[in-house]
Parts: structure tokens; sequence; C-alpha cells
């Protein structure tokens, strides 16, 4: 199992721009709620501003997380990155070609994935892009709907995938226990309400439904061995950077349980080779620590660069 993140959503092009510093301190940590916190890195965002941000550790529960972060209002400023475009915009290229295959195959197998453990089909995928895994569920008799934040991509989704996706705040909106499944592809450690909107995905599934969360680990290989440099940190749009046990944490609070956690190993790869970009290193020794990543995580349970977790409400 293997996801390429950042290409598969619809970037507005690059502007210049100042970002007006908002940002918002968080005092307490989103997982135990203790306000016992200390600095733990701090690292620049390489995609935008390059301004450097701050991570706190919790010192009870050892969850990290952006801190401050920009508000709501602001941090939209914050994606508007044409490093993401090219994928997406162009088929032209060797690269190019392998990614579109890379990206196609990571559809079906999530689209598998879904599948084995759900036998009504209905889907609500959060940050859904311009709806290609979307609109390859339906094709697979899913019974679908998205939310998206940015209206371009939701003409998108309309257009080329003919996936109906709305804003999102509809999520408030969605008739309780209708949904089989939740997809979260590398969207949850954007969510700025984390423990509100937890809620609702419980209150929107089914007794007994999944909610499938994909998301960097941020106790990976290549993530202690890149530290500030690793890509996956993606400050400040990333808010969260989760381990496997505070994922576990997280949705027991919530009365959820993990009961599976899948590799995604493509990911170690490309994380690996721009946390290479970033320090000014070589694209293939990026390469390559992918690998040893992938082999490190083997030997060790739940380690892989970024992981899709499967979550499940109680059946009654
Ligand atoms: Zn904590």
């Amino acid at each position: 199992m293997f996801h390429v993140e950042h290409n598969t959503k619809y970037y507005k092009p690059f502007k210049l721009f100042h970002v007006k510093h908002q940002l918002k301190n968080i005092n307490n940590c989103p997982i135990c709620n203790s306000k016992n916190l200390s600095f733990w890195r701090s690292a620049i965002d390489h995609n935008v501003s390059q301004d450097e941000f701050k991570i706190s550790q919790c010192s009870n529960c050892n969850f990290k997380f952006t801190n401050p972060i920009p508000t709501e209002n602001t941090i939209g400023e914050y994606y508007k990155s044409d490093t993401y475009i090219s994928h997406s915009a162009t088929k032209k290229g060797v690269i190019n070609k392998i990614y579109h295959v890379v990206r196609t195959r990571a559809i079906k197998q999530k689209e598998t994935l879904i599948s084995s453990f759900s036998s009504n089909k209905t889907l609500l995928d959060i940050g859904c892009g311009t709806g290609d895994f979307l609109g390859y569920c339906k094709k697979n008799n899913w019974n679908t709907i998205g939310l998206e934040p940015d209206e371009d991509a939701r003409k998108l989704a309309k257009s080329n995938n003919n996936i109906q996706a709305l804003p999102l705040d509809e999520l408030y909106t969605i008739k309780s226990e209708s949904k089989d499944t939740i997809t979260m592809w590398h969207v949850l450690e954007h969510v700025y309400n984390l423990n509100q909107d937890i809620e609702e995905y419980k209150r929107i599934l089914k007794p007994g439904g999944h909610l499938v969360v994909a998301v960097p680990n941020c106790s990976s290989h290549d993530a202690d061995h890149y530290k500030e440099h690793w890509a996956a940190l993606d400050l400040p749009i990333h808010l969260y950077h989760f381990t496997p046990n505070d994922i576990k944490r997280l949705m027991e609070n919530h009365q959820l349980e993990l009961i599976k956690v899948l590799p995604m190993k493509f990911d170690s790869y490309y994380i690996s080779m721009m946390s290479e970009k970033y320090k000014g290193g070589n694209i293939l020794t990026g390469f390559w620590r992918g690998f040893i990543s992938n082999i490190k995580a083997k030997k060790t349970k739940n380690t892989y660069s970024s992981q899709i977790y499967v979550i499940q409400k109680p059946k009654t």
C-alpha cells in the first residue's frame, strides 16, 4: 500500500505575497489536555513563506504539535505553493509518467482496502481534492460524497469526475449514521478543531462503520534521520505530528477503536527525496534513505514513513 500525498490535490498557482503573521497559541495538549508543554524543535516552511515555525511536545503524553499555528483565516496563504502543480498539470516527462502510474495504482489499492470491510458502499471522503479517488470509487458502485475547502478543486471534482464535493462546513450537516466509511488521505494532520471534528466523524458513521486515516509517522526512521529537514513536518500546514500511539489514544478518547495499521511504502521514498532537497543533499541519497526506512520499518512494528489507520466505531 502506498500513497502520494501532495500531488493528488489541486493547488492554486503560486503568487508572491507576504503572509501577515496572525498566529494562535495552543495552551493545552490536543490529546490529553495537559498544559505542561515544552519546545521540541523548529523547522522552516519550504513551500511558501520560508518562515520558521515551532513544534511543541506535551510533557505528559509526548504528543507533538505545531505551536503557535496560523489562524484559520490565514492558513490558506500557506497552501499557495507552485511546487505541487507539475504532476497534476502535465503528463510530459518520464517522472510524471511514473508518477501517474503510481498514483493510479494507489487509488485502486485504497478502494480495494475500503471494499474489504464495507459491504454497504456509502463513502465520505474528507479533503477530496479534485475527486480522483472518489471518481474511481463511484465507478466501483460506491455512493460517494466529498468535502473540500478549495472552490476550484470542487469545480474540477464535478467536471472531471462527476463528484459532488461540498465545502468543509457541510460536515456538520451530514446526516447521522449515514456512512459506512469515511476516508481522510493525509488530511487529519490539517484539521483545526480536531476533537470536535472527530466527534462529527463518529456521529456520521453507522455503528460498526470505519474511519480510514492516512498520516505521516513522526516516529519513522526517515523522521528520526532527517529531523528538522523531514519533509513531512510540512510546517505550518501540518498542525499535528502523529505517532501510531498518538492516533490510538486520540481515537480512544472518542470511543473509537484502532483495529489495523497499514504501511504506505511509496511515501518513504517521496518524503526522503524531498527531505534531501531541503537539506541541500542529493535526491538519489534520498531514494536510498527511503529504501532503508522501509527495510527498518519491516523489522519494527508500525514504523513506516506514512501509515494508514483503520478505525472502527462500536457496533452497538
Ligand atoms: Zn498530552
